[in-house]
């Protein structure tokens, strides 16, 4: 509260008791004023005055003398209590008013303080906590600047958007479809998102997504996003799945991922195949040209596997320079396909320094029988025949008894 507010305050209080006051004080004024006036009428024209000439009959009684002067100073003790009222009053109303003009600023202070409080509160909410509202269709109607920050758009730009502009091509459509599910039908919903920011950088959070119902919990009135950017620990999570000089998958996830694969395989009596790659004398290379250039070969041999495989397989380093692949839903024929373009691939590419080089493939194709560990040595095996047989080549696995 301010001295100017304090202020004001007390004098509206002050003037209100000091109108009461002069009001009441007029009041006791003009009843006296009535009564001496009344009086002295009476004696004036209601008692004409008659001479009666002092005898020693008619003079008056000392009592009635006594009583006369009584009388006057009767009005007298009035006029000094109406002004002693009156100055009492006075005095007494400044301290009332000072006392009640306290209470209200007290509780204007308090709701100012809780207020500014709240303001505050909302502030940190709005830097720090990545959160945004939606109509029931998905449509932002409100976000913070923590959540604008974080996808590089402006709130304008975002507002009335679809949230799906922040979506990230590379999340599974079964996601949003659960997600979409749980929380029409009322539920809060908690998972990881990957999003794609205006600059096309991907970060995902850890979201909360809660129906916000009117008051009969009956129709979703909008949805509360509440976000984590969980994007460093994820990227942590990836970099212990991968191999850092070629981004593949490293073989602890390439193993974890084949144990899936095949049992999935066998649950739903697809195919799947793996391909074993190994480059074709590399060594030479290492003690030809040094490591970093051999470095460069293996980085680039992963680029030409990327390129050449689908999303949905997986490309690990096995070891030095061998690589493995995992097709899922690919039977040994369609897995030769794969596997002999990337050879024809590398074959041609015409490699900084080395020039040409060559790798040899072997594949293995999953059988009612097979473990994530029999198919890899399989593969291993249609890899040392490749070798065998004068490498450069692909060669699948073939049952010898
Ligand atoms: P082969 O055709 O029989 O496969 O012959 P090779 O020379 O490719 O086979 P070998 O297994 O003898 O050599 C593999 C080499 O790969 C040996 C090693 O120095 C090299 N190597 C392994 N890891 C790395 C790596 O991370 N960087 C580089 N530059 N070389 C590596
Ligand atoms: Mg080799
Ligand atoms: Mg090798």
């Amino acid at each position: 509260m301010t001295v100017k507010d304090y202020k004001s305050s007390f004098l509206r209080y002050f003037m209100v008791f000091g109108l009461f006051i002069t009001l009441l004080n007029s009041l006791i004024s003009y009843n006296i004023h009535l009564l001496y006036f009344e009086d002295t009428l009476t004696k004036h024209t209601q008692k004409p005055a008659v001479i009666h000439p002092v005898t020693l009959d008619n003079v008056p009684a000392p009592e009635t003398l006594l009583l006369d002067t009584l009388k006057e100073s009767d009005k007298e003790s009035d006029l000094i209590i109406t002004l002693l009222v009156a100055f009492l009053s006075l005095f007494f109303s400044i301290p009332l008013a000072l006392y009640v003009s306290r209470t209200p600023n007290k509780l204007q202070k308090e709701l100012r303080d809780s207020n500014i409080e709240l303001q505050r509160f909302a502030k940190i909410i709005d830097r720090y906590v990545i959160t945004a509202t939606t109509t029931p269709e998905g449509i932002i109607t409100g976000v913070s600047s923590a959540f604008a920050n974080r996808c590089g758009y402006t709130k304008a730009e975002l507002i009335h958007q679809k949230m799906s502009i922040i979506r990230h091509p590379d999340t599974p459509k079964a996601v949003h479809a659960t997600l979409w599910k749980t929380i029409l039908k009322g539920e809060q919903w908690v998972g990881e998102v990957k999003n794609q920011a205006k600059n096309g950088e991907p970060y995902w959070l850890e979201q909360t997504i809660i129906p916000v119902k009117n008051e009969d919990e009956e129709i979703i009135m909008f949805f509360m996003s509440v976000g984590i950017d969980n994007t460093a620990k994820k990227e942590l999570e990836r970099l212990a799945l991968v191999d850092k000089l070629t981004n593949l998958y490293n073989r602890h996830k390439m193993d974890e991922s084949l144990i899936m694969g095949v049992e999935e395989a066998h649950s739903h009596h697809q195919p799947l195949s793996v391909m074993m790659i190994d480059i074709d004398h590399f060594k030479p290379i290492n003690d030809t040209y040094g490591h970093p250039i051999g470095d460069s070969v293996l980085q680039r041999v992963a680029k030409i596997i990327t390129e050449n495989t689908r999303k949905s397989d997986y490309c690990g380093r096995y070891g030095g320079e061998e690589f493995l692949i995992m097709c899922p839903d690919s039977d040994e024929k369609g897995a030769m396909r794969v596997a002999e373009h990337i050879r024809q691939t590398v074959e041609t590419y015409l490699f900084d320094h080395v020039s040409h080089l060559t790798i040899s493939v072997g594949v293995a194709t999953l059988n009612a029988n097979d473990t994530m560990m029999t198919l890899i040595q399989k593969s291993d095996q249609a890899l040392y025949c490749a070798k065998n047989e004068g490498r450069n080549r692909v060669v699948a696995y073939v049952q010898t008894e």
